[in-house]
């Protein structure tokens, strides 16, 4: 397998760089806009009392295909996993491990999505179901086996971006990027000297 181009090596080491502050607020931005519409459905449902079919979150209520478009679901599973994944190498020490922590949950959901879409092109579901149906579907329904995925990802991407933006001064004097809240002075130190 050739190794990437000295561009693409840049380009990736910019984004886990300089660019890492904005990319990671861009990405967190949709990351918790997805969340809240999950959210709002399950607030549709449990609270609101609305049926299944109609509840679609906020976006959802304006464009329904949105909702019941299962390549959109495995387009957005598909953007979570490949943005987790790239921006990984920014996050040092302990942010580091919950990062990996989300990548590793993230790509076990993006899994279950990939085999719903594969049934949605097939038009076969599995497990003899009316509807396309994933693994752990046949323990939780879908509604809240997804609120239980997006939450199992989300919590431990914000307990790293917590230790991501305020470091202990080991993990700060490994950043490369300028996340960090106040810089440490293990950061700063020997630049004066
Ligand atoms: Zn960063």
């Amino acid at each position: 397998m050739a190794s990437p181009s000295p561009g693409v090596r840049s380009f990736f080491g910019n984004l886990n760089g300089p660019w890492h502050k904005r990319t990671l607020q861009a990405f967190m931005i949709v990351v918790i806009a997805h969340w809240a519409e999950h959210l709002v459905q399950a607030y549709q449902v449990y609270v609101l009392g609305w049926p299944l079919h109609q509840a679609r979150g906020v976006l959802g209520q304006v464009f329904p295909w949105l909702v019941h478009s299962e390549v959109l679901h495995y387009g957005y599973a598909l953007i979570m996993l490949v943005g987790i994944w790239t921006l990984l190498p920014g996050f040092v020490g302990r942010s580091r491990t919950w990062w990996l922590a989300a990548l590793v949950i993230q790509f076990w959901h993006h899994i279950e999505h990939a085999l719903l879409q594969g049934q949605a092109i097939s038009g076969r579901n599995l497990f003899g179901a009316p509807v396309p149906t994933s693994i752990a579907q046949l323990v939780i329904p879908r509604l809240e086996l997804h609120l239980v995925y997006n939450t199992l990802v989300f919590v431990p991407m914000v307990v790293a971006m917590v230790y991501h933006l305020f470091p202990s001064a080991p993990d700060a004097g490994a950043m490369r990027c300028s996340c960090a809240v106040r810089p440490h002075p293990a950061v700063t130190v020997g630049t004066g000297t």
